[in-house]
């Protein structure tokens, strides 16, 4: 396989073209960013810990027949993965109440929802990614009706087997963002990363903040957390 030129540089990845059209390396870096790029630092060695993370989350939801675009890891931050074109939408599942959920609707963080809530954003980065509903994503033509339903379908699925694969690692999943693409012969896969940057991650026991939030709101140990949760990952059972 041989990398060719980049193709996109985003705020924690870089992509890159190969000799097949079908395949591109997506590379990890240590830029964080957060508040729609507003406050930007780095988090030293958490390019590869989410490669790692993403690609170990990837083969097990594979395992559990949601397809995802990953092939094949190549180095501690690149992984090969399959062409796609990404949907605009931000996919977001919340299990328990935190962050802008509990902004907007004036709720404490820390409480478990009575069911799963589903939320689209458009990604749009000028427009600081606005929640939206599946009228609107029909309506704008973003998706189809049956991608939508697909994506419904897979995001929940995603939820149950992430819960209870965290939960072995005495991690609570408050809340996650997945992204969907879309193949050259239009098959939806599983596409971006799963990782401390995309997921709320508290610790069973203690309640501690596991995730990007460390980062977000200065809580410290940012560098040691992102190694803890790889450590767990690694962890069998
Ligand atoms: N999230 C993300 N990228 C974004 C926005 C949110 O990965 O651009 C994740 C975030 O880490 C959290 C979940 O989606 O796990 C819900 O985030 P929320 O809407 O509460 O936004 P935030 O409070 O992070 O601004």
């Amino acid at each position: 396989m041989e990398k060719r030129e980049m193709m996109y540089e985003g705020k924690a990845k870089k992509v890159f073209r190969t000799d097949n059209e079908d395949l591109l390396i997506v590379d990890y870096k240590d830029d964080a960013t957060a508040f729609n790029g507003q406050k930007k630092g780095q988090i030293l060695g958490k390019g590869a810990v989410n490669n790692v993370m993403a690609n170990i989350i990837f083969q097990m939801l594979e395992e559990k027949g949601i397809p995802t675009h990953f092939v094949e890891q190549l180095s501690e931050r690149e992984t090969l993965v399959k062409a796609v074109t990404i949907l605009p939408l931000e996919v977001i599942i919340r299990n328990v109440t935190a962050g802008s959920f509990s902004k907007r609707y004036g709720v404490e963080e820390g409480r478990l929802l009575a069911r799963p809530v589903l939320e689209f954003s458009y990604k749009n980065d000028d427009l600081g990614d606005p929640l939206i509903n599946d009228d609107h994503i029909l309506a704008l033509e973003l998706a189809t009706e049956e991608e939508l339903e697909l994506v419904r379908r897979y995001a929940f699925l995603v939820n149950d087997a992430l819960k209870e694969f965290f939960l072995e690692k005495g991690l609570k999943l408050i809340d996650f963002k997945i992204e969907f693409g879309k193949t050259a012969d239009g098959t939806i896969l599983l596409a971006d990363e799963i990782s401390p940057d995309t997921c709320r991650l508290w610790d069973v026991v203690t309640n501690e903040k596991m995730d990007k939030d460390r980062f977000r709101r200065d809580l410290g140990n940012v560098e040691e957390t992102y190694q803890e949760v790889l450590s767990r990952m690694k962890k069998q059972g």
